[in-house]
């Protein structure tokens, strides 16, 4: 039986989560700090608002002060707090933060839970992810050069990182390096915790890049001779890979739905300006080609949602829907640019003015096609796994058009 409706519980934590996004989040879009985000003063009290409504790290379970309600209301919540770049931060689901938590949640140590998740979780420290080298293909993580050899009972890391989100102001990094390079190749690698105060960690710079949402940048950086100890692997060695993986899993459903929010917006936006703007006695609206604008993106954006509902709902059954989440990552960034590119060109000039707007969405929105899965490899994942299902299944005959 298919059953699209939200239970009680939904219905609330989406009215409460909206009634907080319009009270408290949309008013204090213009205090947002280009690549700082919301000053501490203004962020922590909003915070406060939602973790007394229950409505906080919706990717956690709740003995992590999270809400635990599985993937599909992870994924609701997540299209009602992403129509704002500052709405992930106030309600503590913010990237790299929460694929990081779900990480430690998944493979940390009991003393590793409390020293690292038990402060992220809470929103007290921020986190990062260093996995991409400049001197390699970030689309392969197989190929990774930077390492770390055992020297007694410390690990040395030596590697180069760049693209690590959020590193400036970041209490640790979970690093992707190599521990046994003449392993298989999805074995090669091993994550590590690294606190940022080690005196082998170095951020270089921030490295510029269109959009500024995150705060703290996507820097360039350094490990040299960076020495951690045993205690600091996370996992096991050599699940470097399949642990960064698992990472991305989750995180997919929260960017398709905050994405979805981002659309959604967009839209508002399209259809608000369209309505308002008179040409003689007829508005833009009037015009076939806004209309079109507007029922292709709204086309666009269920089908999107409907695509990423059901991978949540697969994922709550126990199953990792791989295949959908490749689909959701590489629809959902492409719905994403198509609505907001609409909604400029409708917006005209207006679309292009630097507020927080569209014009600031649009910039934040292209990298979407890139990060966690460039389009192509996501294209390329769906259908090899399509074709060798097919193959698999000894379905692969001559094609009934060519017999015929
Ligand atoms: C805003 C932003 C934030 C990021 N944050 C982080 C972070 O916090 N931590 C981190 O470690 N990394 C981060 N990254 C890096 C990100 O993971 C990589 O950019 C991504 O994995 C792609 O790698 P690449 O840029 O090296 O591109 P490449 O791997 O060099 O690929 C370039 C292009 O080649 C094509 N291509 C590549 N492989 C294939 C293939 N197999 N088949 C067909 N076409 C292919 C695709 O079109 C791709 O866009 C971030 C990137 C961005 C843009």
């Amino acid at each position: 039986m298919f059953n699209f409706t939200e239970s009680e519980d939904q219905k609330r934590m989406i009215d409460e989560a909206t009634e907080i996004m319009e009270k408290y989040v949309y008013p204090n879009e213009k205090y947002r700090v280009p690549h700082r985000g919301l000053p501490k003063e203004i962020l922590k009290p909003l915070q406060k608002v939602v973790k007394e409504k229950e409505l906080w790290a919706a990717h956690l379970p709740k003995k992590f002060g999270g809400m635990g309600q599985g993937f599909v209301s992870l994924g609701l919540l997540s299209e009602v707090i992403g129509q704002s770049p500052i709405g992930p931060y106030v309600f503590g689901s913010m990237a790299p933060d929460a694929g990081n938590g779900e990480i430690l949640l998944h493979a940390a140590t009991p003393e590793q839970k409390e020293r690292y998740l038990r402060p992220l979780a809470d929103g007290d420290v921020r986190s990062c992810f260093g996995m991409t080298e400049p001197e390699v293909s970030g689309s392969d993580p197989t190929t990774l050069q930077g390492k770390a050899v055992k020297e007694g009972k410390e690990w040395v890391i030596n590697a180069h990182k760049w693209y690590t989100t959020g590193a400036v102001g970041a209490a640790f990094c979970i690093a992707m390096v190599v521990t046994d390079p003449e392993a298989e190749k999805h074995k090669r690698t091993s994550l590590f915790i690294v606190e940022t105060d080690n005196p082998g960690f170095e951020v270089v710079r921030e490295v510029p890049v269109l959009g500024d949402h995150y705060p703290g940048g996507h820097c360039e950086v350094i490990f040299n001779n960076c020495r951690v100890s045993e205690e600091s692997m996370l996992g096991m060695r050599g699940e470097g890979f399949k642990l960064a993986q698992l990472r991305l899993g989750p995180g997919r459903i929260t960017h398709a739905m905050r994405w979805l929010g981002v659309a959604r917006r967009a839209v508002n936006e399209m259809i608000s300006y369209s309505l308002s703007k008179k040409d003689g006695d007829k508005t833009l609206a009037d015009s076939q080609i806004i209309q079109n604008f507007i029922a292709d993106s709204e086309a666009e954006i269920q089908a999107s949602r409907l695509l990423t509902l059901q991978a949540a709902w697969r994922m709550d059954q126990g199953d990792e829907a791989r295949r959908e989440v490749s689909l959701i990552k590489l629809y959902g960034a492409n719905v994403l640019n198509n609505v907001l590119d609409r909604a400029i060109q409708t917006l005209g000039m207006y679309g292009l003015k630097p507020s927080l707007s569209l014009e600031g969405l649009y910039r934040e929105a292209r990298a979407a096609r890139i990060y966690d899965g460039a389009d192509e490899v996501h294209r390329m994942v769906v259908a090899r796994g399509m074709l060798k299902e097919f193959k698999e299944k000894e379905r692969f005959n001559e094609p009934s058009t060519i017999k015929s």
